[in-house]
C-alpha cells in the first residue's frame, strides 16, 4: 500500500493563552510531521463563539513562532486547504450533516432547554447518575425519530430552532487502535447522541474537527488524551461519512501533571504555584488579569522545548540535552509513554542553565547589554563578553550575570554587613593596605600573576587564606562570595582595583 503523506494539525481553540500542555501537543506533532518530512498545520477551531477569546489567536502564533514550530499551513502563512479557521468553513459542514441525516446515522432535535432539564431531573428521580440523550431517552424526547414526518417538516419550514444529533447505535463495540495507547474499545450504549450541529448554524467541535481532518487529509490526529473519550465517537463519523479509508492514525499524549503528581497540571495553576503555565506573558483583554510567562522570565526556547519534549517521551538513551533538529530526529511516538508526565520546575532550570553555559560570552553579551542599559551601566562589547564567560557558569538566566555581578560595572556602594562582622578584623586593614601595595607592584594583572602574589604574600606573612580573601574579596565587589578573585580582579584591572580598596579602607568601619 501506498504510504500517506504525514500531515498533522495542532487545533486549539481560541479561548484564552496556550497552556504549555498545549505547546508540548504542537511540538510533539512538529516533530512527527519534521521527522517523516510531512506537513505541520494550524487549524484554529473557534465554533464555539461563547468562548472565543480576543487576541488568543495571535497569542497562539506568536507562542508557536517563539518556540521555533514553523507553520506549513494556516490562517498566518496560507495554505491549500483553507480557510483555516473554522468560523470561515461554516458553509462546508451543513452538507455532512444533512448527509447523515439522510442516510439516517443523526436526526433533528426540537427539544427547548426546559424540556432537557426536565429530562435529566426525571431520570435522577429515577436513580441514573448521569442521564444523557442517548438511545433510551431520546425515544421520550422531541426529535424527528419521534415526530410524524410532516410534523418535523413543519417545524424545520418554519425555522424552529433544532439541533442535530448523532443516532448512536445500541450495544456496538467500536475499535480502534491509538498509537500510544494499543487497542481501545468502547461500548456504544457507554455514549450518548452528541450534538453534531448547532442551532446557531455552527457545528460542534465533534463535527468540524472530523470533517476537516478529512478534507485536510490529516493522516495523524495527535492530540491530549482528555479528547480520549470523543474519539469513539470521530471513529463513528467517519464510518458514517463513507470516509473509513481515510481516517487518521489517533494518538492520545499523556496528561502533563502537577509537580506532587496530584492531579493535572491547568490554567489556573498560572503562577499560583511559583511557576509559569504559559509560554509567553498573557493579559486577559476583559478581565486585565496578567500570567507569566517562560520568554519573559528569561527561559531559552530551546530550553522550554526541550524540557517539554521530555513530558511525555524519551530517547531512550541518557542524552538530555537536544536541539531542536536532534529531537526531530529522535521523536517517535512508539517511545511516548502512557502515563501522565510530572512536571518538574527545577529541571526546566537546569535545561536553561545547560542552554545558557553552552553559549560563548561573545553569544552572551548582546542580551546582557539590555539589561545592563536598562539600569543606567554600559560597558564595551569585549568587556561584558569577559564578564558573562567568567559568569556563566553561576547563572539560570542572563539576568542572573547582572544580579551577581553588577559590581563588575559599578564600585560597590555598601559592603556585605555579615563579611564585614566575621571576617573585618582589627588587623584587617593593615593586611589589605599591604596586598594593595603588593598588587600595585605588578607588572602584568593576569590571573595567574595575581594568584601567585597572593599566595606569596600569604607565605610572607605567615597568614591563612580566611584572614586575607575575604577582605579583599568585600573591598572589590562589596560581597562575600563569588566568582574567583583571580579572575575578578583580573578583569576590573589594578587601576580599578586599587582605587576600589583605597575606597573600601576609608568607608568600611567595624
Ligand atoms: N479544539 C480542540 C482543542 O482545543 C482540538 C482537539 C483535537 O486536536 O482534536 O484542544
Amino acid at each position: 500500500m501506498e504510504q500517506r503523506r504525514v500531515r498533522v494539525r495542532f487545533a486549539p481553540s481560541p479561548t484564552g493563552p496556550l497552556h504549555m500542555g498545549g505547546v508540548r501537543t504542537a511540538l510533539y506533532n512538529y516533530l512527527f510531521a519534521k521527522k517523516h518530512g510531512g506537513d505541520f498545520l494550524l487549524r484554529i477551531e473557534d465554533t464555539d463563539r461563547s468562548r472565543y477569546v480576543s487576541g488568543a489567536e495571535q497569542y497562539i502564533v506568536d507562542a508557536l513562532a517563539w518556540c521555533q514550530m514553523g507553520i506549513d499551513e494556516g490562517a498566518s502563512v496560507g495554505g491549500e486547504n483553507g480557510p483555516y479557521r473554522q468560523s470561515e468553513r461554516k458553509p462546508m459542514y451543513k452538507q455532512y450533516a444533512d448527509q447523515l441525516i439522510e442516510s439516517g446515522y443523526a436526526y433533528y432535535a426540537f427539544d427547548t432547554p426546559e424540556e432537557l432539564n426536565e429530562m435529566r431531573e426525571r431520570m435522577k428521580s429515577a436513580g441514573v447518575a448521569s442521564p444523557q440523550y442517548n438511545a433510551v431517552t431520546r425515544s421520550g424526547m422531541k426529535n424527528s425519530l419521534t415526530l410524524p414526518a410532516e410534523e418535523v417538516q413543519k417545524r424545520l419550514n418554519a425555522n424552529e430552532k433544532h439541533v442535530i444529533r448523532i443516532k448512536m447505535p445500541r450495544n456496538e463495540d467500536v475499535k480502534f487502535e491509538d498509537v500510544i495507547r494499543g487497542w481501545v474499545s468502547v461500548n456504544t450504549n457507554n455514549l450518548d447522541d452528541k450534538v453534531l450541529f448547532k442551532s446557531d448554524g455552527m457545528p460542534t467541535y465533534h463535527l468540524a474537527n472530523v470533517v476537516d481532518d478529512y478534507l485536510m487529509n490529516i493522516s495523524h490526529v495527535i492530540r491530549g488524551e482528555e479528547w480520549l473519550p470523543s474519539a469513539p465517537l470521530h471513529v463513528l463519523l467517519y464510518q458514517y461519512l463513507g470516509w473509513d479509508t481515510h481516517m487518521p492514525k489517533f494518538a492520545h499524549l499523556p496528561l502533563i501533571l502537577r509537580p506532587d503528581g496530584n492531579g493535572k497540571l491547568s490554567k489556573r495553576d498560572g503562577d499560583r504555584l511559583g511557576f509559569p503555565v504559559f509560554p509567553t506573558n498573557w493579559t486577559n483583554p476583559e478581565t486585565g488579569e496578567k500570567s507569566s510567562g517562560y520568554r519573559e522570565r528569561g527561559y531559552y526556547p530551546e530550553a522550554f522545548n526541550n524540557m517539554l519534549a521530555f513530558l511525555g517521551w524519551n530517547p531512550g538513551t541518557t542524552k538530555e540535552l537536544f536541539t531542536m533538529d536532534e529531537l526531530i530526529e529522535s521523536f517517535s511516538l512508539d517511545r511516548v509513554g502512557r502515563a501522565g508526565a510530572k512536571f518538574d520546575f527545577d529541571k526546566t532550570n537546569w535545561f536553561n542553565q545547560q542552554y545558557l553555559r553552552k553559549q560563548s560570552g561573545e553569544e552572551l553579551a548582546p542580551q546582557l547589554k539590555p539589561l545592563l542599559a536598562e539600569v543606567g551601566l554600559v560597558a564595551d562589547d569585549s568587556y561584558v563578553a569577559n564578564v558573562c564567560e567568567l559568569m556563566k557558569e553561576r547563572a539560570t538566566f542572563v539576568k542572573d550575570i547582572l544580579k551577581e555581578g553588577r559590581y563588575f560595572f559599578e564600585a560597590p556602594t555598601s559592603y556585605d554587613e555579615k563579611t564585614i562582622k566575621k571576617k573585618w578584623k582589627e588587623s584587617t586593614p593593615e593586611i589589605i593596605t599591604e596586598l594593595r601595595d603588593l598588587l600595585g607592584s605588578l607588572n602584568s594583572f593576569d590571573p595567574e600573576s595575581i594568584g601567585a602574589c597572593f599566595k606569596i604574600f600569604l607565605e610572607e606573612k605567615g597568614l591563612g587564606f580566611g584572614a586575607v580573601m575575604p577582605g579583599f574579596r568585600v573591598s572589590v565587589t562589596g560581597l562575600g562570595a563569588g566568582a574567583s578573585m583571580n579572575e575578578i580582579a583580573a578583569l576590573l584591572g589594578k587601576d580599578e582595583v586599587l582605587k576600589r580598596i583605597n575606597i573600601a579602607l576609608k568607608t568600611i568601619k567595624k
